[in-house]
């Protein structure tokens, strides 16, 4: 870290945390009310430093507001309160549409004819220092805060498997290519998950993250600190996974 940056962040994390953002923590964020008295504080930190540090961007006509960068801020910071990753770093933008958008997608077919068409989306993480969001998909979620879905969690927690190489121990038909325990209940959850898809059965996870491992990671992030229980009960070696790497046990103030 720089050295500017480093006194940047003590100076931020001195000055009081602005009225107008508690306000809205305390009314658009459901898990600011349900955390620990302890974390509240470590939260508002970490979002100080996030909000300093990051650049959001309106896009398809959307303004940002206040509200907006608040929401996002908090639940990206919820993943980082034990473990900072150094704030997501490598993450310069967070793009946020009005809706879902359009994008873009390339398809090569059968004698490599491409076709070319777009389709809608939620949310995506570029890998490239960009992450976008579509806001009403956020605040459909936002007041249930125990559903399993939260399309912040989802995005954010890509960038922590991209940086700690999460699931690239598992290649895409769910086999552990690393031997250690992480590995080996990641792979196993994957398999299990896929074989409820093909069934039409529910799960704790979302049956979305039956497409690879990496979506699998992020939808078991969504159900742990959405739905703990709920995980706990069909999965307890996943969640004891994800209480290693997070270092939170959201069992404790969900519910
Ligand atoms: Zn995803």
């Amino acid at each position: 870290m720089p050295i500017y940056q480093f006194f940047k962040r003590k100076w931020l994390l001195r000055q009081p945390f602005p009225d107008n953002r508690l306000k809205i923590l305390e009314s658009k964020v459901p898990v600011y009310r349900k955390l620990p008295q302890h974390y509240r504080e470590t939260l508002k930190k970490r979002m100080v430093i996030f909000l300093d540090e990051k650049r959001f961007e309106g896009c398809g006509g959307l303004t940002i507001t206040d509200q907006i960068k608040t929401v996002i801020a908090a639940y990206a910071s919820v993943l980082i309160l034990e473990e900072t990753a150094d704030y997501y770093s490598g993450l310069q933008s967070i793009l946020v549409y009005p809706d879902d958008y359009m994008a873009p997608v390339y398809e090569e077919g059968e004698g490599g004819v491409i076709t070319e068409g777009f389709e809608h989306r939620k949310g995506e993480y570029w890998g490239a220092g960009n992450i976008v969001l579509s806001w009403s998909d956020i605040e459909e979620n936002l007041y249930e805060s125990n559903d399993g879905q939260n399309l912040i969690y989802h995005e954010f927690s890509h960038l922590l498997d991209d940086r700690y190489g999460l699931t690239a121990g598992i290649d895409e038909e769910g086999k552990p290519l690393r031997d250690d325990e992480w590995t080996h209940i990641m792979a196993g959850s994957f398999r299990k998950l896929q074989r409820r898809a093909y069934e039409r059965r529910k799960s704790a996870l979302d049956l979305y993250g039956a497409q690879n491992p990496a979506e699998l990671f992020s939808v078991a992030t969504e159900a742990f600190f959405e739905k703990p229980d709920e995980l706990h009960r069909e999965n307890p070696d996943l969640y004891r996974m994800l209480n290693n790497f997070y270092r939170l046990d959201p069992l404790r103030w969900m519910g």
